[in-house]
């Protein structure tokens, strides 16, 4: 209502403006003719004429009106530069300022609403750098700076700063009119205030943030770079250290363009992903789950049977998978696609010079232009007494050390309530291990929604795995040939005896013995990067695991693409890594999926949000597979068709979580998705329901009841 009431207030006082036909008066001719009258009123009312046209300045400008460029002038020649300056400096801003404030209430909201994604990208530039294209564009006076005021207002910009930035930056032009004004007589036309002499000097000034930028990043790198000698000549445009996601996909995107790549890798390639992680586990997971579903066949209208079977084969499958799928990332492959693969430890030990030693023997050394830092990550191992002792298993070990064994581990504990944790726990449980899963927090996948953490709690726990959540870890004892982990619950301690110990407590970058301290380049938690993913050395990028902030094998191959191609033509253009839309799965049965917000992150972040729900026990394919736990939930902003975030708890999550990512990615709404024919019987119908949802909390309930009456009525009546 106040919005309508706004617009009608400024429609009303255009049309009064030219009704009244002031814009005849904001001519230089009129001014120039006026000058005496002017001048006459002035001595008569000293105060009141600059307040006057102090107010039908401000007016002008808040209405973003024609003639502001003919007030300016007369500010000059009526009341001389000084004083001109002053009254049409702060008029001009305060105007500008609530023009950019009219422009805001009236239209940023429904602007908001039709572009959302594309507009939270221009104001995440604008939180950046607001200021400085603001004042750009203040100081090149060929851009009509009404439209400035208006567009400014759709942004998230600061009002104060829109305000301050715009006096500094209007104060040139400013002068230059006030002080044609003083000599009004000489002006011939208002374009004629601008001889090109002026222009390019505006023009300079306009250019100048972007020169200054240029000389600072100049100044930066010559400091950076100070003290090495950078080559004449280089090896190679590209040296990828580390062969896992992220380095491979570096090396892929520079042979694709036709730059020299070597790619270094020390172990396996394929890294992690391929080895210890997602590769193995996924396998073993299947494993366990066929061992699930026998045991449970009664479910299905068949015996139930308890799975007899070697581990030794199952861990055979699981190597078996990894070679299958090793000749994907193997240096066949990436030789055949134009990598120079080499087999070593890279170290960097200027910044255009990567050192290998050769897991053959014998040294490499080879100059690069670029460096992309692909080294992943590895377990962290908590300080804890006695574990040395224990004969501790990690993700990266583990994969050979069972495959040792004819059973499962009989009793194994699993430190660790993360992905990893969870994943792994579940497996072995399902697979006949008695398995306690031992979490300091208050309960495991602490980054999901508590609701979802208690689902895969109550599913693991219904499987055998003894969750025991605020247990802390307090050290491992041996006696004799037992061991036992000894844990803190609720000030008791507490000694759980164990057969194997599997340390899962997270993953820490590799940062260390490969030139990153030589360098000095700066390291916390991870390798410290700016959003281009450059390092200290605008030649050195780091990807994947090593620079986070997620690690997935996906984010890791996503952040490769903007190492490789801002270290092969960042001269030119470079791109800011893009984290908008990251998706993400556990694979406990039912799987966990999320993508965006959680409902717990839109609470803490303050956001008007709602939940679209969608329960799969109601879902025709959940119930023909008996697959019916969990839940869709999808969080948008009250009242607003965007989806902010998607969990899926449920069979195939992982897979029914794309449709959300596609949307997100791409500015869709539930409406869309509720508009896209799903097959029947599906899961994927799942996400389609839970748009139903959302769309049945926002029926049209004004329209129903008069459809409601309009069917009535052509009934001849009848309430019936
Ligand atoms: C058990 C487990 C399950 C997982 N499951 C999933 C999953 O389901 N989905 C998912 O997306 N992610 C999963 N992950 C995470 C995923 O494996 C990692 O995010 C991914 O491997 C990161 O890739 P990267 O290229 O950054 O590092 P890595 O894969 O770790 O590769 C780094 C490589 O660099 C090499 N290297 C290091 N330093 C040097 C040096 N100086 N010289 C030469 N070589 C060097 C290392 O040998 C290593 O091979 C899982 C991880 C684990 C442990």
């Amino acid at each position: 209502m106040k919005r309508v009431l706004i617009v009608a207030i400024i429609a009303a006082l255009f049309a009064t403006f030219f009704a009244l036909g002031l814009n005849d008066y904001l001519t230089l001719e009129q001014l120039k003719n006026s000058q005496a009258q002017f001048d006459q009123w002035l001595e008569a009312y000293p105060l009141a004429v600059p307040l006057v046209f102090f107010a039908v300045y401000v007016l002008v400008t808040a209405l973003s009106l024609p003639g502001a460029a003919i007030m300016t002038l007369a500010g000059g020649a009526l009341f001389g530069l000084a004083q001109g300056l002053l009254l049409v400096s702060f008029a001009s801003s305060i105007g500008a300022t609530l023009a950019f404030l009219a422009a805001r209430f009236v239209l940023r909201n429904s602007v908001e609403n039709r572009f959302g994604d594309r507009l939270k990208a221009i104001n995440r530039g604008v939180d950046r750098e607001g200021a400085f294209y603001l004042f750009t564009l203040r100081l090149v006076p060929v851009f009509p700076f009404f439209i400035i005021n208006l567009v400014m207002g759709l942004t998230r910009l600061n009002v104060w700063t829109f305000y301050w930035v715009s006096q500094l930056g209007m104060l040139g032009g400013t002068i230059v009119y006030v002080n044609a004004g003083t000599q009004l007589a000489e002006i011939e036309s208002v374009g004629g205030i601008f001889s090109p002499a002026l222009i390019l000097s505006f023009v300079l000034l306009g250019v100048f943030p972007w020169v200054a930028k240029a000389i600072v990043r100049f100044v930066q790198r010559k400091r950076v770079y100070k003290g090495w000698q950078k080559p004449t000549k280089f090896d190679r445009n590209l040296v990828v250290i580390g062969g896992g996601a992220g380095g491979l996909v570096s090396a892929y995107i520079a042979a694709t363009v036709k730059a020299k790549v070597t790619l270094v890798e020390a172990h396996k390639m394929g890294g992690d992903c391929l080895n210890y992680g997602c590769v193995p586990s996924k396998a073993l997971i299947k494993s366990a789950k066929v061992a699930h579903q026998m045991s449970h066949a009664n479910e299905y209208g068949l015996t139930a049977t308890q799975p007899e079977f070697s581990f030794r084969a199952v861990m055979d499958r699981v190597h078996r998978v990894i070679k299958e799928v090793e000749p994907h990332d193997s240096v066949e492959r990436y030789t055949s696609l134009g990598v120079d693969v080499v087999q070593g430890y890279a170290t960097i030990v200027d910044p255009w010079t990567v050192d290998i030693a050769l897991n053959d023997g014998g040294t490499q050394r080879l100059t690069t232009r670029s460096i992309v830092i692909a080294a992943g990550a590895q377990p962290l191992i908590p300080e804890l007494p006695g574990l040395e002792d224990s004969d501790y298993v990690t993700s990266d070990t583990l994969w050979d050390r069972f495959a040792e064994l004819d059973t499962p581990p009989k009793r194994l504990i699993v430190l660790g309530g993360g992905p990893i944790g969870s994943e792994l726990s579940h497996a072995f449980a399902r697979l006949g291990s008695q398995v306690s899963q031992v979490e300091r927090g208050e309960r495991i996948m602490a980054k999901e929604d508590k609701e979802v953490s208690e689902l895969a709690r109550q599913a693991m726990a219904a499987d055998g795995v003894s969750v025991l959540t605020e247990h802390e870890a307090l050290r491992c004892e041996r006696e004799g040939d037992e061991k036992f982990l000894v844990v803190k619950h609720q000030g008791l301690e507490k000694r759980l005896p164990f057969d194997q110990l599997l340390v899962a407590v997270g993953r820490k970058a590799r940062l260390t013995g490969y030139g990153l301290e030589t360098l000095g380049i700066r390291t916390e938690r991870t390798v410290i990067t700016n959003e281009y993913l450059e390092t200290l050395y605008p030649n050195i990028y780091a990807a994947g695991d090593v620079a986070g902030p997620y690690q997935f094998t996906h984010t890791a191959a996503h952040m490769a693409w903007y190492a490789a191609v801002n270290a092969l033509f960042g001269q030119f253009k470079r791109f800011k890594v893009d984290y908008r839309v990251i998706p993400w799965a556990t694979f406990v049965d039912p799987e966990v999926a999320r993508v965006g917000i959680s409902e717990t992150e839109a609470i803490e972040q303050g956001i008007d949000y709602e939940i679209a729900r969608f329960e799969l026990d109601e879902l025709d394919r959940a119930i023909a597979d008996s697959a019916t736990t969990g839940f869709i939930k999808v969080i948008t902003p009250k009242g607003k068709d965007k989806i902010l975030g998607a969990v899926i708890v449920g069979a195939e999550a992982s897979n029914l979580l794309t449709e959300f990512v596609l949307a997100m990615r791409h500015g869709l709404g539930l409406n869309k998705i509720l508009g896209t024919i799903h097959t029947y019987p599906t899961l994927s119908e799942a996400n389609k329901y839970t748009a139903g949802e959302w769309k049945k909390a926002h029926k049209p309930e004004t329209v129903l009841k008069w459809l409601e009456k309009y069917h009535t009525w052509k009934r001849g009546g009848a309430k019936k």
